[in-house]
């Protein structure tokens, strides 16, 4: 072979070795990503209904939000106030047991006269002298007091500076009649008086407890 008959060659094998590379290449091109559909062009009356849209669920979050933070508070009073109530409850009952016990010295008589009064008659029961058969006496508490059925300690508002009262839990009634300014009368048993009915308790006690 004439050495131009092997440059022909070698120029055929070098052409078909660059075409082979070539397609090769052309296999390994990524196929092309479509091109992004582009959303219209939203109108200015429907951009500001967008804005408005997400400007109220940014209210909605935030009121949420807010709402939850209010009933945490809430609860975490209600509980510091609520550790504190038969503390607070048994010192206002102490400081009512002067009235309590003159309320007992006065009616002790009557009592041992009344129960002496009830042995003798046939159901062995008289209508209770204390309240006059109602059931009720004034609330020991609060009757007595400026307002009547009103918290003690907190004067009615329910609050203990930025806590809540712990005597009434925020309700501003008296904690013992709840407000109604009668409590069920320690002497008797629904208005009756047995001949067996014991003298009420020495220690003045809450009408709720
Ligand atoms: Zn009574
Ligand atoms: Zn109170
Ligand atoms: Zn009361």
């Amino acid at each position: 072979m004439s050495k131009q008959t092997h440059l022909i060659i070698a120029a055929i094998v070098a052409a078909l070795l660059i075409y082979q590379f070539a397609s090769c290449r052309k296999s390994e091109v990524p196929p092309l990503i479509p091109p992004p559909v582009e959303a219209p062009t939203p109108t200015p009356e429907e951009r500001e209904a967008r804005i408005d849209q997400n400007l109220a669920a940014d209210k909605g979050a935030e009121a949420q939000r807010l709402a939850i933070a209010a009933a945490e508070v809430k609860r975490d009073q209600r509980e510091a106030a609520m550790a504190r109530t038969r503390t607070v409850q048994n010192s206002v009952l102490l400081s009512r047991s002067a009235v309590w016990e003159s309320m007992l010295a006065s009616n002790r008589t009557a009592m041992i006269e009344t129960r002496k009064a009830a042995a003798k008659t046939p159901g062995k029961s008289v209508p209770c002298p204390v309240c006059k058969a109602s059931s009720y006496m004034p609330c020991l508490v609060c009757a007595t007091t400026a307002k009547p059925g009103v918290c003690t300690v907190c004067n009615g508002t329910g609050k203990n500076f930025n806590d809540l009262c712990p005597a009434c839990i925020g309700s501003g009634k008296c904690f013992s009649c709840g407000g109604t300014k009668v409590s069920v009368c320690a002497f008797c048993d629904d208005g009756e008086i047995f001949s067996d009915t014991p003298m009420p308790e020495r220690f003045l006690k809450s009408n709720a407890q």
